[in-house]
């Protein structure tokens, strides 16, 4: 039921005619093929958040996926035929000190789901208004699902992906 993004119109934050990086960078297909369901999602996120998000890996064919050496059943890999709601986006975040101390309250639960639960917990408890704490808030909120941390190459990985599990946080 999810179809593929044909026009950006409804999405005043994010076009891949701007945002280069939304289109898949292997240099050969430059597709920006991605669910209409999750862009919505992520412009929900964004329009809440109404901070800029830089948008640091996007669409990936299945060849590109591989260059870049991203896990096989990746969000960002595209279906060429949009009928699935599955998509994933790496935004640019520069994690703090104070950040850091946020997140790393996660690094001690079991598992990627364990640490979705205790995320959200954390979220609606914490008394820690570092950036990454309203960054997160509002994102989830507005129905990401699937969050990578990334304290060494500085992004967050916001995804939905009916394929893979829902409500999972992970670090790389
Ligand atoms: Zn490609
Ligand atoms: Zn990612």
């Amino acid at each position: 039921m999810s179809l593929v993004v044909r026009t950006w119109g409804e999405f005043p934050n994010f076009n891949p005619a701007t945002d280069r990086n939304i289109r898949c960078q292997c240099g050969k297909c430059g597709e920006p093929l991605v669910s209409l369901d999750f862009m919505r999602i992520l412009q929900r996120g964004r329009t809440k958040h109404r901070r800029p998000a830089n948008i640091t890996s996007g669409c990936r064919c299945k060849a590109h996926n591989t260059a870049v050496k991203g896990a096989k059943n990746s969000d960002h890999l595209y279906d060429p035929k949009g009928k699935r709601l599955t998509c994933g986006f790496d935004i640019a975040f520069v994690f703090s000190s104070a950040d850091k101390v946020f997140t790393g309250q996660l690094k001690q639960a079991r598992d990627d789901s364990a640490r979705w639960i205790l995320l959200i917990a954390l979220l609606d408890t914490t008394t820690n208004n570092t950036p990454i704490v309203a960054f997160l808030r509002d994102y989830t909120i507005s129905g990401i699902n699937r969050i990578g941390v990334s304290y060494k190459r500085n992004f967050v990985h916001l995804g939905v992906n009916e394929q893979n599990p829902a409500n999972v946080c992970w670090f790389y």
